[in-house]
């Protein structure tokens, strides 16, 4: 038996993802080897997580507490194109291929009944309000190539087909049920010169 403030920590790390009791408790034991400082760095890193980012008020995005994320403060993004994805991962991804100069939309999730994710959970209410104006003429569905990420596309170019814009998604090419981060520079960069229409 581990002390009290030992067996919290235990506990807290093993609720992250991939990690198992077993691991855990490695864990645990490795930080309670450290220097004080190092120990108190990543715990002041975390609390400065919580305070000092927010989400992209127009994009949804990871930012800093100004509000907006980089891509959407730079005037020298093309505005009228918007590159839906599930994750920010997936922005550094599409940023990575160098294929896209437009901003984005960030979901933070992709519809999965199974785990119980609905598109009320995801950022679709803000996706329309930004297509609203009728600035915006063309919609990239890049969701990853699995179940889920097809469900999302499916349904997204249904509810946004009432605003008119194109809606396109990435051409195939890329390894299917995998992630969209994992996917290599060209190949990503390939399927999204190659985009493609969505039927409604
Ligand atoms: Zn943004």
């Amino acid at each position: 038996m581990y002390p009290q403030p030992l067996r919290t920590l235990v506990d807290e790390l093993g609720r992250l993802p991939g990690i198992g009791p077993k691991s855990a408790q490695r864990l645990a034991f490795y930080l309670l080897r450290q220097p004080d400082e190092d120990a108190r760095r990543l715990a002041a890193a975390l609390v400065a997580m919580r305070e000092e980012t927010s989400l992209c008020e127009v994009c949804c995005n990871v930012a800093d507490r100004s509000g907006r994320c980089d891509t959407c403060a730079d005037p020298r993004r093309d505005t009228a194109m918007i590159c839906v994805v599930e994750d920010p991962r997936d922005v550094v991804a599409v940023e990575r291929s160098g294929a896209f100069r437009g901003t984005y939309h960030v979901l933070h999730g992709a519809l999965s009944p199974l785990e119980g994710v609905g598109a009320d959970q995801l950022h679709i209410t803000e996706l329309k309000a930004r297509l609203a104006d009728g600035a915006v003429t063309e919609v990239i569905l890049c969701m990853n190539p699995n179940v889920e990420g097809d469900a999302t596309a499916t349904y997204l170019s249904k509810v946004l087909a009432p605003f008119g814009v194109a809606i396109t998604r990435p051409a195939s090419g890329l390894p299917v049920g995998g992630d969209l981060e994992f996917a290599d520079d060209a190949t990503l960069g390939r399927a999204l010169t190659g985009r493609r229409p969505v039927e409604a």
